[in-house]
């Protein structure tokens, strides 16, 4: 009698360490995951790296430990499809920039080159607890300055194209920017490229006088369907409003409708209150919404993903809208849907856990006018391939206890 008891001990011992199935349990938060249609509270749980269950009323008993997201917003960890890792003289760590926002993937716009990139994979994508993907400068040399951004003769297609072909899984696309000569040579390099690879081009182009180059050319000729413009609340890059009847421009509409994409792209000067008010109050919405964080627009209109996503909240977007524009949209925008982007039982556990508050809030564009929001986005926990890499109010930690003991470490 006495040894079936200890059997059932023993049983019953192995079933409450059986009965923790998961590492990790956000508990009673707002799941918004927009490519599995969820929108309402529910339990997500974590085992090792992956996503394990999505579910409502998943047992505390059941997980190693338990963060209470009670009246937060649980979402796929966020995709910045436009910062800069590498390369630029702004170049941020990943680490240091995007885990405190939520944002648990990066996408380099174009600071490596054919010639930078086994660096910066080594360097920074090799090394960063961030997922770093890059889009690869149509230059060789890769973001390095005007002079470089310039040189036609480094722009070379087919060896931007085999570099891709070596690292498809970090390369998702080619970046073509700030060409400062006139006409169309580095936008069709860059687009040869596309269409060697496979993959699209993101394109950041110079429009002024003399370029010899106009926005409605850009966007109904030159670039493809699934290309994306970035900087599209820019007005020197893009012409989105036509400055006499404050209307956007037939080509925009016509441009969307062809497929081609617009990217956020905030940074330090591409983010105007008098474009993206006009652009929203008509409906033209951004695709993908991301930062061009860098060590100038860090500090100067602060444009992290929940930044960004307050923003377009200011006018007018709907969280949820903001949130597939920033998870699932930019993940399909480099092909990588449903690898990443979504909260999909058995995907990579990627989390950005946010916060929500009502009051009144300063929106800050690149010309330093303010908007005022009544509502503001916050990350407060982030999960990086299944580990809680940030956590703003210790929601997964116990309370100190005053009568606890002190440790001392001999
Ligand atoms: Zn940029």
């Amino acid at each position: 009698m006495e040894t079936m008891r200890n059997v059932m001990l023993l049983l019953g011992a192995a079933c409450t360490l059986d009965a923790q199935t998961y590492d990790l349990l956000l508990k009673g938060g707002h799941v918004i995951d927009p490519a599995n249609r969820i929108d309402t509270v529910m339990d997500v749980a974590v085992s090792g790296n992956r996503i394990a269950r999505v579910a409502a009323n998943i047992p505390v008993s059941e997980a190693k430990k338990t963060v209470d997201a009670a009246g937060l917003y649980v979402t796929p960890g966020l995709i910045d499809l436009h910062a800069h890792v590498f390369g630029y003289e702004g170049s941020l760590a990943p680490d240091d920039s995007s885990l405190i926002a939520g944002t648990t993937t990066v996408v380099d716009a174009g600071g490596s080159g054919w010639r930078t990139f086994d660096r910066f994979k080594k360097t920074v994508i090799d090394t960063s607890a961030t997922r770093v993907l890059a889009l690869i400068n149509i230059v060789g040399a890769g973001m390095v300055g005007s002079a470089a951004e310039d040189n036609v003769p480094d722009m070379e297609p087919d060896k931007t194209a085999a570099k891709m072909k070596q690292f498809p899984d970090q390369i998702v696309g080619i970046k073509v920017a700030h060409f400062g000569k006139p006409g169309w040579d580095a936008l069709k390099r860059a687009v040869e490229a596309g269409r060697l690879s496979g993959k699209p081009v993101m394109v950041d182009d110079k429009i002024f006088t003399n370029a010899a180059r106009t926005s409605r050319d850009k966007l109904l000729d030159v670039m493809r369907p699934g290309d994306l413009h970035t900087h599209m609340y820019n007005d020197r890059q893009l012409e989105v409003i036509d400055r006499f009847s404050g209307k956007v421009q037939d080509y925009m509409w016509a441009a969307r409708k062809r497929g081609v994409l617009f990217d956020l792209g905030h940074g330090a000067g591409s983010f105007l209150w008098p474009v993206a008010t006009r652009a929203m109050a008509q409906g033209f919405a951004p695709d993908t919404i991301s930062t061009d964080l860098h060590s100038s627009s860090i500090r100067a209109g602060q444009p992290d993903m929940p930044n960004c996503i307050s923003k377009m909240m200011a006018l007018g977007m709907k969280l949820q809208d903001a949130i597939e524009k920033s998870t699932a949209a930019p993940a399909r925008a480099i092909k990588r849907f449903p690898e990443i982007g979504t909260l999909g039982e058995g995907k990579v556990a990627d989390i950005a856990v946010l916060r929500q508050s009502k009051g009144v809030f300063a929106y800050k564009d690149a010309w330093n006018k303010k908007l005022m929001g009544t509502v503001n986005i916050e990350c407060v926990l982030t999960v990086r391939d299944g580990r809680v890499v940030y956590d703003l109010d210790g929601l997964g930690f116990p309370l100190w206890n005053t009568a606890g003991e002190y440790e001392v470490i001999p």
